[in-house]
């Protein structure tokens, strides 16, 4: 992830910091060449706009061109407007709230959310010692049901009992009423996705979100969405309204745009990231990290 966007970056912000005085014109030619390569990894249009906006007017402001080294001034500039964009510090899930802590989590048929759940509910137990009950609300695919079924087996997590024919705000319902009779701390909700954003979908979420009343709603999406990430996030967050964010297949070889894209139009924090398969591959967000990890 990010490997391309570094390259890129790496090369335009080398060639400034290679010479002694810069012009306007060096750093806004500079500026268009941030623009195409964060473009090309796929970061939204509006996005990459504000970005090298904000940094050119910076520049110009630090009155750049009469500093001694004008080079490392943009490239800190960008770095800085980096982190900006990732969202300062790392936010982890909050708990903070009567037992027990609902978390919704919801996106698209495939995004990861299912495996996630299970992840975020075998590191509750584990970690922070929580005693979590998991529900999948997907009743129009079974086999969805008994996938979190079998994850909460794996990894020793209960699972709501399925009972066929309840809807899902139902199901949600009777979810976070077994959790209080059980002595759980945390409740998850694994809701129903579609291959695409629908009216009918976001209408479930906005219920479930009345019944289940989340502390968190996390919006789960594959790091290797492109242009798309922005709708996404920005319906979800309009329609439901989430509280952070988790994206997975940070393992893959994506380019990065994602995370770039939907931090920034959402204003929501990225709260973990998934990379891989397995049940351990979840790590927090660094945006600071991934900033210098990005600029080298
Ligand atoms: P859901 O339809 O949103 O519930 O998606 P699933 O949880 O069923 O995940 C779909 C597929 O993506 C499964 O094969 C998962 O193993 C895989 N997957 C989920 N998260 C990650 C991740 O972070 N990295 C990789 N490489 N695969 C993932």
């Amino acid at each position: 992830m990010f490997e391309n966007l570094q390259d890129r970056l790496g090369s335009i912000l080398n060639n400034l910091t290679g010479r002694g005085a810069l012009s306007d014109k060096d750093v806004s030619e500079a500026m268009r060449e941030v623009r195409r390569a964060l473009l090309e990894a796929d970061v939204a249009l509006e996005v990459v706009r504000g970005f090298t906006d904000r940094v050119r007017e910076k520049a110009v402001g630090a009155e750049i061109v009469k500093s001694i080294k004008p080079g490392q001034m943009v490239v800190k500039l960008v770095h800085d407007e980096l982190v900006a964009l990732l969202g300062e510090e790392g936010v982890a899930i909050d708990l903070n709230a009567a037992a027990p802590v609902v978390i919704m989590m919801v996106g698209l048929q495939g995004s990861g959310k299912t495996t996630t759940s299970a992840k975020i509910a075998a590191r509750l137990e584990k970690r922070d010692r929580k005693k979590v009950l998991m529900a999948s609300l997907d009743t129009r695919r079974p086999a969805a049901q008994e996938q979190l079924r079998q994850l909460g087996e794996q990894t020793g997590v209960a699972t709501l009992p399925i009972i066929a024919g309840q809807s899902p705000t139902d199901i949600a319902a009777r979810a976070v009423q077994a959790a209080k009779l059980g002595g759980h701390d945390v409740v998850i909700l694994d809701t129903a996705g579609r291959t695409h954003i629908d009216e009918p979908l976001m209408a479930e979420m906005a219920e479930i979100k009345r019944r289940a009343n989340p502390h968190e709603i996390l919006l789960v999406a594959d790091a290797l969405t492109g242009q798309d990430a922005v709708n996404l996030a920005r319906n979800f967050d309009e329609r439901v309204g989430i509280s952070g964010l988790v994206l997975t297949r940070m393992d893959g070889d994506g380019r990065g745009g994602a995370a770039l894209s939907m931090r920034a139009v959402t204003g929501k924090p990225i709260k973990l990231i998934g990379t891989g398969e397995k049940m351990d591959a979840l790590e927090e967000f660094h945006p600071r990290r991934v900033a210098d990890r990005i600029l080298g």
